[in-house]
């Protein structure tokens, strides 16, 4: 008995931690959260894809803004300003290129998810939303990145009650069946 209803507390708390994770399907640059997390360069100057969405969003004061930061390395997070977006804050990160796999793409994208996490939290946002770094340009396969977009968001919530939610914004219905399995199946794991 003892040892169930250990196994019921350790359900329950993972099961708080899942709920505060969702997939949504659309442009990240519409939703009401406190921080929104940009696929950057390292120039931080501007690009295509997301990058390009969330510029064109806020406004020419984001370029600015980041233009004075002066760049940012692989993995690491740097933040600014949402000026015209419903985002107070934009979390940018810079993913990895994928180069085979075997180059550091794994820990340089987890980087990417734990230091965005810690900036928004050191900002006191209580609501994060994520893009699928690296998954479009950069070329990381969306399952693999999937896997490690949620395994760190998971392991951060558990210890950081002050982000509240955490949002997967998937452009096209294929990402969000990705990122729902993901969800599914962290959710239904015992550990
Ligand atoms: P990277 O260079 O890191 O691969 P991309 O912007 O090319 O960055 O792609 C990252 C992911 O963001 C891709 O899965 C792409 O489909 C997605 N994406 C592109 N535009 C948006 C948007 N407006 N909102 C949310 N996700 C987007």
């Amino acid at each position: 008995m003892g040892d169930t209803q250990g196994n019921n507390n350790a359900d329950s708390m993972d099961g708080q931690v899942d709920e505060r994770m969702t997939a949504v399907l659309g442009d990240i640059t519409t939703l009401d959260v406190d921080a929104i997390v940009n696929a950057a360069n390292s120039s931080l100057l501007g690009g295509g894809g997301v990058d390009g969405a969330i510029h064109r969003a806020a406004g020419p004061e984001l370029l600015a803004e980041c233009r004075a930061i002066g760049g940012c390395p692989t993995g690491e997070a740097r933040v600014t300003r949402g000026y015209r977006l419903p985002a107070r804050l934009v979390i940018h990160t810079v993913g990895p290129v994928w180069r085979g796999g075997r180059k550091g793409e794994d820990e340089a994208l987890a980087n990417c998810y734990r230091n965005s996490l810690a900036l928004a939290a050191q900002h006191g946002a209580h609501t994060v939303a994520f893009p699928a770094i690296s998954t479009g340009v950069y070329g990381f396969p969306l399952e693999r990145a999937t896997a490690i977009a949620v395994r760190e968001t998971r392991a951060y919530l558990r210890d950081h009650p002050e982000i509240e939610r955490v949002m997967f914004a998937c452009f096209g219905a294929h990402a969000h069946n990705v990122y729902q399995a993901e969800l599914g199946r962290v959710a239904r794991q015992d550990v």
